[in-house]
């Protein structure tokens, strides 16, 4: 029997039934890490102990054996140096009441499995959401039960610490790696886990314990996609480690990193899937077959269907009928084919309305290229619309009246004309404007402006019928078109009428105010047929019936589009002269009558035109006034006559002024006092020799700015002389608020002031006034000898006119000057 057992290469074990061993062969022995004779003698409980379940089984598995339980029998040996192993029992009687045991190293089966059991516990709780920090104990316990090493601990790696923080620790020695314990690494010496981490590979380390016993600590990280997740440190006496043990270790680890990387790819998905869920875009996901698996809120939400109600079913429920059948052929032959597709359609919801959206389907493809699902995602285009809607009335209508406004204007007119055009029919296009709205705005502040702007809109509105309509297409300006016009008196009528009622007085705070207006009209068919053309020649006549003054309107004429093209061939031809010093100055001398001697200058402004010839000022100057091109004209006039005063002063004539006219359209270009100081600065020349001509309509307005800046330049010393003095409203109130030198009588009131005597009295009257007021009188257009002695009569303090010197190029004037003043 010895022999045979000692022949077989199964590890074999005969026991009595007290469960003493009697014989064991070497495989059995070395198994367990014993010389056979070690263990002859010795109960079989001490390399077959009994279970941590029946731990008062004295007998071990005999007792066992004996309750028939064999198969069922212990799974655990233990060696020599005390380690227990797995083992595989099979238990044979004997005729002689002995019975043999066959033993089996069952270590590898028993790690499998435990192994097995352990990750898919792992994976079931990651799934659910659970961390590392959660399970690491798990772990450990089911690690123990395959390597029962003294210590075992799981750790978590802090990047931002540079360390790794303790889990879980497990063992004999788990004092060594307590729970929260950060391991860093500024420790002295760097722990292998920590090093483990950041070299993203297994590490390990031999220590001593107090006796001088050999331990391996080894660290295992655990790795993810790119990252480490977490570590597993053994400590295990040297003799227990081995390259198998290693191994095995090192797939425990790779496995746990790989079930971690699904956590993190979970905690992923729950976002994405969060993110769809709570998304603002209708989504939802079909199968291959179109069959809807999942719908996110939004999508219950815009469809009226709940979920349960659209999971199932096929999109179709949703259509509204609206898209023929082809459209939808072509999607569906898109995305079969793997392709996106994108379109605008319009679907029906629940409750039987309908909703314009934009979808986006997705096919998603396997690895061969099939498709396996499809991801529509919705844009609600209704709200979309809505808004698009708001923005489209924003930009077609004027707030504050709620009229539409140019642009819209524009095109409604386009559409009117060619229906008009079809028709037969005759359209009138209207512009009005109010008349010095500015200076409501001025004075009363624009929260008064925009009442009088509502009001005026409602006074014209109720001005039309309703087949008309109405815009506002500036800030004062309105349009009317009226269609099917059959007599060119009707919008005759229709323009005096709503001139009637802007006139009417308004009712403010205190007092009354009244406005005026005025309205250019242009005709479709006779005038154009263009609608931008119409629209520009109301546009230009309105601007002929805003120079004629308040209430006045007009029709549009060939004759004026004539005058309006020549004069912007005028404007043209002004800007190139301009460059090319075509304008030069001619100078009229004013002469003092009690010393006979040349007190000043006018500069009048010439224009030599190289196809035309001279032009006389009155021909151009309100044109440059209406296109700005006054202001460089006027530096030009300044500059070249403060040049020639500063030559005549070098020449010894002093004691001049010079005068240089100014138009009220120039007191809106705010650096005018700005440019006059420059020129004057430049060319060193006294301001009090300078002299303004303004004309009374100026002052007239009253306008507060101008009073600013007359008196600010007065302050430093220019002249103001009010030209043409007598002409204009004779309200001599200004002449006290303003800083006024000089008067300059008409020269109409000059004219017959020999023959007719009221003539004579009104220029007496003016220079009475003016010396009252300690103001210098001149008369212009004095043509003979007559006019001057009766003026000198009358006290006037000087003359200008042709009898005296016409204006004259700087050379005459030079020549002149030489002849009636002394040097000095
Ligand atoms: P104004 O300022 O009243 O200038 C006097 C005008 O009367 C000048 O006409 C001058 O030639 C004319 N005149 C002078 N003496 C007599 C006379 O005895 N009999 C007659 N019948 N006429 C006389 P001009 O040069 O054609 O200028 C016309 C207007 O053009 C000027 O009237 C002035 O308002 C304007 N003007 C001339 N130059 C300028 C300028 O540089 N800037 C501006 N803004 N206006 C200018
Ligand atoms: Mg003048
Ligand atoms: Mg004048």
């Amino acid at each position: 029997m010895s022999r045979q057992i000692n022949d077989v290469s199964d590890a074999l074990i005969v026991i009595d039934e007290q469960g003493l061993i009697q014989r064991i062969n070497p495989v059995a022995a070395s198994l367990f890490g014993y010389a056979c004779e070690e263990l002859i003698g010795r109960m079989i409980r001490d390399i077959l102990p009994p279970t941590r379940q029946n731990p008062s089984e004295e007998k071990g598995i005999v007792f066992e054996i004996l309750n028939g339980r064999v198969e069922s029998v212990y799974k655990k040996g233990l060696k020599k140096n005390g380690l227990s192993f797995p083992v595989d029992l099979f238990v044979v009687p004997n005729a002689d009441g002995t019975y043999t045991c066959v033993v089996k190293d069952d270590t590898s089966r028993f790690f499998h499995e435990q192994i097995e059991t352990m990750a898919n516990v792992v994976l079931r709780r990651v799934l659910i959401g659970e961390k590392l920090e959660h399970f690491a104990a798990f772990i450990l316990e089911q690690l123990r039960e395959v390597f029962p090493f003294p210590l075992l601990w799981i750790g978590q790696y802090e990047k931002d610490e540079k360390g790794v923080l303790v889990l879980s620790s497990l063992g004999g020695l788990s004092q060594l790696a307590a729970p929260r314990t950060l391991f860093t690494h500024s420790d002295q010496a760097v722990h292998p886990a920590v090093l483990a981490c950041e070299r993203m590979e297994t590490v390990s380390d031999e220590v001593a314990d107090e006796h001088g016993r050999p331990y391996k600590m080894i660290a295992f990280p655990f790795l993810s996609k790119k990252a480490v997740v977490g570590v597993l440190t053994v400590l295990a006496p040297k003799e227990h480690m081995n390259h198998i043990i290693l191994n095995r270790f090192e797939n425990i680890a790779l496995r746990l990193g790989m079930i971690l990387q699904i956590s993190e790819d979970q905690k992923f998905l729950r976002l994405l899937s969060t993110a769809i869920s709570s998304a603002m875009n209708a989504v939802f996901i079909t199968d291959q077959h179109g069959k809807i698996m999942w719908a996110n809120e939004a999508f219950t939400r815009l469809t009226g269907y709940g979920f349960e109600e659209v999971v199932g079913r096929h999109p179709s429920f949703l259509y509204s009928g609206l898209q023929p059948p082809e459209f939808y052929k072509e999607m569906w032959s898109n995305i079969k084919a793997g392709r996106s597709w994108r379109g605008e359609l319009v679907d029906r919801h629940k409750d039987g309305s309908l909703f314009t959206i934009e979808q986006m389907i997705t096919p998603i493809l396997d690895y061969e290229g099939r498709v396996t699902h499809y991801v529509a995602v919705y844009d609600d285009l209704t709200a979309r619309k809505d808004a698009e809607g708001k923005i489209m009335h924003l930009s077609n209508y004027d707030q504050l009246t709620g009229l539409p406004n140019r642009s819209l204007f524009h095109e409604k007119l386009k559409q009117i004309l060619l229906k008009a055009a079809k028709m037969n029919e005759c359209v009138a296009v209207l512009f009005v404007d109010i008349s010095n709205f500015n200076r409501v705005n001025d004075t009363l502040g624009h929260a008064a402006g925009d009442q009088i702007l509502k009001l005026m809109a409602d006074r014209i509105l109720s001005c039309v019928t309703s087949k008309d309509w109405i815009a506002r297409i500036d800030g004062d300006e309105f349009a009317v078109i009226l269609r099917d016009v059959k007599q060119p008196d009707e919008i005759g009528d229709l323009a005096h009428q709503i001139i009637r009622r802007i006139q009417e007085p308004i009712k403010m705070d205190k007092d009354e105010i009244v406005l005026g207006g005025c309205a250019g009209i242009a005709l479709f068919p006779y005038d154009t047929t263009d609608s931008e053309k119409l629209i520009n020649y109301a546009d230009m006549t309105l601007f002929k019936a805003k120079k004629a003054g308040p209430n006045s309107y007009f029709f549009f004429s060939q004759q004026l589009n004539n005058e309006i093209e020549e004069r912007l061939k005028l404007e043209q031809d002004m800007r190139k002269a301009l460059v090319q010093n075509e304008f030069f100055l001619n100078y009229q001398p004013q002469v003092d009558l009690k010393t006979g001697r040349v007190s000043g200058w006018e500069a009048l402004v010439r224009w030599k035109h190289p196809q035309k010839g001279l032009i006389p000022p009155n021909l151009f100057i309100s044109a440059a006034e209406d296109t700005g091109l006054i202001v460089p004209l006027f530096l030009f006039v300044l500059e070249e006559a403060v040049k020639q005063l500063k030559a005549w002063n070098k020449m010894g004539y002093r004691d001049m002024t010079m005068a240089v006219n100014v138009s009220s359209a120039q007191f809106e270009d705010i650096r005018l006092t700005e440019n006059i100081q420059n020129i004057l600065k430049k060319y060193r020349v006294k301001a009090k020799s300078i002299e303004l001509e303004l004309t009374e309509s100026l002052l007239m307005k009253d306008v507060y700015e101008t009073q600013q800046i007359l008196t600010h330049l007065s302050d430093n010393g220019v002249r103001i002389a009010i030209d043409d003095f007598g002409t204009g409203y004779s309200s001599l109130n200004y002449l006290r608020r303003f800083p006024v030198n000089k008067l300059k009588i008409d020269r109409s009131f000059v004219k017959d002031i020999d023959t007719a005597k009221e003539n004579i009295a009104i220029v007496k009257a003016i220079i009475s006034l003016g010396h009252i007021l300690g103001l210098e009188v001149v008369a212009e257009g004095v043509e003979n000898a007559k006019q001057l002695h009766l003026l000198k009569r009358l006290d006037c303090d000087s003359i200008q006119g042709f009898f005296l010197g016409v204006p004259m190029s700087a050379d005459d004037a030079t020549l002149f000057l030489q002849k009636k003043n002394k040097a000095s």
